[in-house]
């Protein structure tokens, strides 16, 4: 069975086929003429997830930029797809050439999170590829990974052939370039190996062996002959230079985060004492904020998207924050264009910055104090008290957010009793504030997460508390805050917590376990509705193996299993962060302190002290093609939707046709109020898995354009399926598009094998074989309708074409759907699939045309 010939169907069965068809918006795909390698990047999580990191679209557009790279993108399957790919004896696939794994060249994985850690093996098992490094032979790809759960590699370094460490940019491209050069010259697997292990940041496991450091129960890692004792990790200099992505892939079906990122620092200035980001980012590295604008309008334009982020892990620390965000609404809130900073602390939130972010839309306030008590933050060297927390809230209160997500962490180092009553009593001052200035109690999401003591931290030589103690602190904030109905309070699931902090600190002897717990069906342990622990504990009793070891007190004078991976802290800072943690003592952030002389690393970058140039504001720039006029004026577009683009939903596609929209310089008028929308009205939904040949939708515009050129435009900015027929201005007398809309008629084609089967089998359970198939439908339609008094349904079967035509009233959501009347007379279950969409009947009021009744 060929993939692309049988993928459809597979498709038809799984709950979000959307996240398989690619055929995105900005997706590339190459010719292969030219290509000398293939690499499939690949995200162990689902598509909504995945297209929302960052990383990816980085690399995506990085080594897609190379003449000799061809980079597509992979995702892991959820457990409906895998099962329909086992079942129907086909491979996982990349979503541009639909391509199976095996036959890339180098599959590169992003480590983002231990537990996604199952979903590595199912994406190789499924793709075609040993799950193991040692079974790979020279046809195989190799396997690489990188991302900041590489800063570990030990747990999963049976699995990888090679690691990354740090930042991918030109590391990437050096890697692509030298697997090539060695494969022209004839190189076997295991001296390409050898070779990338010689570029800066490369981690090659197969060339180390294991052993154990006086003093340690975990497993280190020393070279054999030649191989590099210590990985230093790969830092880029420059943000955005020489390039950033711009034309980024446009996810068509609703992403975590879906709209234009821009990364303006990388690395954190802060030194949060649990926090691996820093050691793992490090240095602080900012983009000009000229550069910042620049990409901004850029993406926008490229992509449609009506949002933008500004990111950073500590945004607020960001030296040119207020001079841009106040130019980039200049520009962007006349558009109706969003603006969201990610992680803002509360000190950073001048009154500026408040204002600008709300001129579009306003969504939730998040503050993350981590801790409940001033002195547990000093612990943690969080640059934050209960004063600052509560004058950032008053200040979300006052400018009317209504909505304020908090952030705590349990379980931290020498925290007591009254820390975790401070977090109550915290949540309590919150909720009087709100209540005094908004006067009503403002609605607060509560999150909490378990501490975990991880690599390259100065915590990460302490124990992790119990499952059981966590699980009871868990409880206390909950009953203590329990009285009051609007806090919702979200916790992380203390087991998952702990498999984390096992592979996060564990060593070399967890990658037996990982297979036996994916043998044992472990997927997507991520998601609380999927983890099961005890698959995990079943696979560490076959293994003989106590994962308490890799959550104990480590000795701080020994090796530790990561220890030859460089981050470019030292760890004699670590260990003084340590002590001063104990002690309650603070550090300044490396923005605060004389960056040059603390000592603390090795780093040849130092945080920005001399701010370049500040943004300049330009005027804004109009976006829309057409004349101005000052009404708005309403225009109907007619298109079609085929081929893979069925499987995208309703919600899927509305969003889809308003970027594209955008994408073409149609300047589409708003609603008014906090959540401004696009004036756009649609036909009534199309179900999921359904063709179209002639769909529409309305829209509003204080534009007149010229139709034609209107509907180049649209067709320009299209995902493949998605075709323009004709657009036309409606005239101003014309009733909405749904009073219009009388009906719509659906055809089914009698000679689908499905339909065929579906209907013999039905006749046979009717006890009715001998009766022809048209009389069949011919009796069964009729008496179906007759037994629907009142539901206006007529239909018309071509017994030439072998053709069944329905038409049905758009009357109401509860009237009959066309799927349930196809599955009442034939018997065919998830008979939106079979249906096609043929046209909509049209009216003006008062009237009930009907095209069947015509005929
Ligand atoms: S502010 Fe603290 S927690 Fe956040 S990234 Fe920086 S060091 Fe980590």
């Amino acid at each position: 069975m060929s993939l692309k010939d049988n993928l459809e169907a597979v498709l038809e069965r799984v709950e979000k086929p959307g996240r398989y068809i690619g055929g995105e918006w900005n997706a590339v795909r190459k010719e292969p003429a030219g290509i000398e390698a293939r690499i499939a990047l690949v995200f162990p999580d689902v598509y909504e997830i995945g297209m929302s990191y960052l990383g990816q679209k980085i690399l995506y557009d990085i080594l897609n930029r190379h003449p000799s790279l061809a980079a597509e993108r992979v995702f892991a399957p959820w457990p409906d797809l895998e099962e329909g790919l086992r079942s129907s004896r086909l491979p996982l696939f990349s979503l541009e050439s639909q391509l199976p794994l095996d036959r890339f060249d180098i599959l590169g994985f992003s480590l983002l999170y231990e537990l996604n850690y199952s979903n590595i093996l199912t994406v190789l098992d499924l793709g075609g590829v040993s799950i193991l490094a040692a079974d790979r032979g020279e046809g195989s790809p190799l396997v690489l990974a990188g991302g900041p759960a590489a800063f570990n590699p030990e747990p999963v370094s049976d699995i990888f052939d090679a690691f990354l460490i740090g930042d991918g940019e030109d590391a990437f491209i050096e890697i692509a370039e030298r697997f090539i050069a060695l494969r022209k010259s004839g190189a076997k697997r295991e001296h390409i190996l050898s070779g990338l292990a010689e570029i800066p940041g490369v981690y090659v496991p197969g060339l180390y062996e294991s052993y154990f450091p006086p003093g340690s129960a975990l497993l280190a890692r020393r070279p054999r002959s030649g191989a590099p004792a210590r990985i230093k990790k790969r830092i880029k200099a420059r943000l955005g230079r020489p390039s950033y992505p711009e034309a980024i892939v446009v996810p068509d079906i609703q992403a975590v985060f879906d709209r234009v990122t821009i990364e303006v620092a990388r690395g954190c200035p802060q030194r949060c004492r649990f926090c691996q980001a820093t050691g793992i980012y490090f240095p602080f590295r900012v983009m000009e904020p000229a550069l910042v604008r620049r990409k901004v309008r850029r993406s926008l334009a490229a992509t449609g998207f009506a949002d933008v982020s500004l990111s950073a892990l500590s945004i607020s620390d960001y030296p040119f924050l207020e001079e841009t965000v106040t130019a980039l609404m200049d520009e962007l809130s006349g558009k109706k264009i969003s603006l969201s900073l990610s992680s803002l602390r509360p000190k950073g939130l001048s009154a500026a910055v408040a204002e600008n972010i709300l001129k579009v839309r306003k969504t939730g306030f998040t503050l993350v104090p981590e801790a409940g008590t001033d002195r547990l933050r000093r612990v943690i060297n969080k640059e934050l008290d209960n004063q600052d927390i509560l004058e950032a809230a008053a200040t979300a209160f006052g400018r009317g957010w209504r909505l304020l997500k908090l952030y705590f962490m349990i379980g931290l180092p020498t925290e007591k009793d009254e820390d975790l009553e401070g977090i109550v009593h915290l949540v309590e001052e919150i909720i009087r504030l709100g209540k005094s200035v908004l006067e009503a109690p403002p609605r607060i999401n509560l999150s909490l997460s378990s501490f975990i003591p991880k690599p390259h931290t100065p915590f990460q030589w302490l124990s992790m508390e119990d499952e059981r103690t966590l699980g009871e602190k868990q409880r206390f904030i909950r009953s203590r805050l329990s009285r009051f109905r609007s806090v919702a309070i979200k916790a992380h699931p203390t087991g998952s917590s702990v498999l984390e902090a096992v592979f996060s600190r564990g060593d070399r002897r967890l990658g037996p376990a990982l297979v036996q717990a994916w043998k044992r069906g472990a997927r997507f342990d991520s998601w609380k509705d999927r983890f099961d622990f005890s698959h995990w504990e079943e696979a560490f009793s076959a293994e003989r193996m106590d994962y308490q070891t890799y959550l104990g007190l480590l000795d701080k004078g020994t090796v530790l299993p990561w220890d030859h991976i460089e981050t470019g802290i030292k760890k004699a800072f670590l260990l003084s962060e340590l002590e001063k943690a104990i002690g309650e003592e603070r550090t300044a952030s490396c923005l605060d302190s004389d960056c040059g002389r603390c000592r603390g690393c090795d780093s040849p970058l130092r945080s920005p002290k001399t701010p370049p140039p500040a943004a300049q504001r330009g005027a804004a720039r109009p976006v829309s093609f057409g004349r101005r006029t000052d009404r708005p004026l309403r225009y109907e577009a007619f298109y079609e939707k085929r081929g893979l683009a069925r499987f995208l939903s309703h919600r899927d596609l509305t969003n889809h046709l308003q970027r594209s929209l955008r994408r073409a310089g149609v300047e589409v008028a708003h609603s008014a109020g906090f959540h401004p929308k696009m004036l756009v009205s649609y036909a009534p939904a199309l179900p999921l898995g359904m063709e179209a040949k002639e769909e529409c939708f309305e829209f509003r515009s204080f534009y007149q354009f010229d139709e034609r050129a209107l509907l180049r435009r649209l067709n320009r900015s299209v995902r493949p399926g998605i075709r323009f027929l004709r657009v036309r201005q409606v005239g101003e007398i014309e009733s909405s598009l749904n009073e219009r809309i009388k009906g719509m008629v659906y055809s089914l084609d009698l000679k689908d094998a499905d339909v065929c089967a579906a209907l013999g089998a039905r006749k046979a359970t009717l006890g009715t074989p001998d009766v022809s198939d048209l009389d069949f439908i011919q009796n069964e339609m009729v008496r179906f309708i007759e037994g629907h008094p009142g539901s206006q349904a007529a239909f018309r079967l071509d017994k030439n074409e072998l053709e069944l035509y329905l038409e049905l009233p758009a009357l109401s959501r509860r009237g009959l759907r066309p799927q349930d009347v196809v599955t009442a007379v034939f018997g065919l279950e998830n008979a939106s699939v079979r249906l096609t969409r043929e046209r909509l009947v049209f009216g003006q009021a008062g009237d009930r045309p009907s095209l069947l009744a015509a005929d």
